[in-house]
């Protein structure tokens, strides 16, 4: 059984009191596991779109930073480029949006390089994938901090700690790979021919005439345009017939990412928004803030921030998705038998 450390704490409490519960539970789940810290140990994190203001504020992570340095390990902030049309395409603008969402208490490292060309190709011979192309500058490492933002997303469901390794690990490459098939479909009733897809698609798979229309062969699925259209004329109708082949590859790539990795995971489950931190414009939470969970297995502390937000709000929030934690745990990234140590 996997251990699952817990506090509560909530977005309005003070920044200071949110890095120092982080910090405390870093300490608490070291010690407490005997956990071996490597010298140099990059902190995986998110940046936030442009736009977006929900994401994790570096300043939530100070107390950890702080930590590490008392035990003269250093570190930075590490992240992939993404998939889509953006200020986190390329490394430099992808650096520039970072510093001005105020990450700078560490140096910054994109792992796959200007464009998504370094990676690394790791083994591991899986149902979807024998190999996966995992951002150079992650696969090299022996251990990563992966700091997630929990919250729901459009394709997988919810974003925890397995969706940041998957997506946010993969090279440009490795997301296209993890995208493949999961072709949208646009409601020409709906669609108002505004050419806001046509832009935003990354591949030129949209043409509009007098309706948009998504060229199948060249879609790979990135699910931008389902995002950036704002009749809600491009639909995730397909989810329920593609999700479980999205999962597993998901999962897969979580698998590659963790692989042979000594990793620790801290996931913050307030300002739970209905979409991921990769929306660039404000979102409200969508249920009450819970807490930070740290772990050492991705598996567990996805199942216990889903299985929290659930009880505390007396429902079953995110409801896709969930067969990624069984996916995950067959093929074993982890476990979703865990024990909630809260700590007060
Ligand atoms: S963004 Fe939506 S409304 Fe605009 S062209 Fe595309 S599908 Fe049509
Ligand atoms: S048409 Fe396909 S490739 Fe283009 S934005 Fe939509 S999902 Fe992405």
């Amino acid at each position: 059984m996997s251990k699952v450390y817990f506090k509560a704490v909530d977005s309005y409490n003070k920044t200071e009191e949110i890095s120092a519960a982080a910090a405390e539970l870093l300490k608490y789940l070291t010690e407490e596991e005997n956990v071996e810290l490597e010298k140099f140990i990059p902190l995986k994190v998110h940046f936030g779109e442009k736009g977006n203001s929900t994401y994790i504020n570096s300043k939530n992570y100070v107390g950890i930073i702080n930590y590490l340095r008392g035990k003269n390990i250093e570190s930075s902030f590490i992240e992939t480029n993404v998939l889509y049309k953006g200020e986190r395409t390329t490394k430099e603008k992808h650096i520039k949006l970072a510093k001005e969402h105020g990450f700078v208490e560490l140096p910054i490292i994109i792992a796959d390089g200007e464009h998504g060309e370094d990676y690394t190709e790791v083994e591991i011979n899986k149902k979807n994938f024998n190999k996966c192309k995992v951002g150079k500058e992650i696969a090299n490492k022996k251990q990563i901090i992966v700091m997630s933002h929990f919250k729901g997303h459009v394709l997988a469901g919810f974003g925890g700690a397995i969706k940041q390794l998957g997506m946010g690990c993969a090279s440009r490459g490795g997301k296209l790979a993890q995208h493949a098939n999961s072709i949208p479909k646009i409601s020409s009733l709906k669609c108002k021919a505004c050419k806001a897809c046509e832009v935003k698609c990354p591949e030129g798979a949209i043409t509009v005439i007098n309706k948009a229309k998504i060229d199948k062969d060249k879609c790979v699925g990135c699910a931008s345009c389902m995002a950036i259209c704002p009749h809600g004329a491009i639909s995730n109708s397909w989810l329920a017939s593609i999700s479980k082949s999205f999962n597993e590859r998901l999962a897969e790539y979580a698998f590659a990412a963790a692989k042979d990795k000594n990793n620790i995971y801290i996931t913050f489950a307030f300002n739970i928004t209905k979409n991921c931190d990769c929306e660039g414009h404000s979102m409200k939470p969508i249920v009450k803030d819970v807490g930070i969970f740290a772990s050492k297995d991705p598996v567990a502390i996805d199942k216990a921030a889903l299985d929290t937000i659930d009880k505390d709000n007396g429902k079953t929030v995110f409801k896709r998705g969930r067969y990624t934690l069984e996916y995950a745990e067959k093929i074993g990234l982890g476990s979703q038998n865990y024990e909630l140590i809260r700590m007060v």
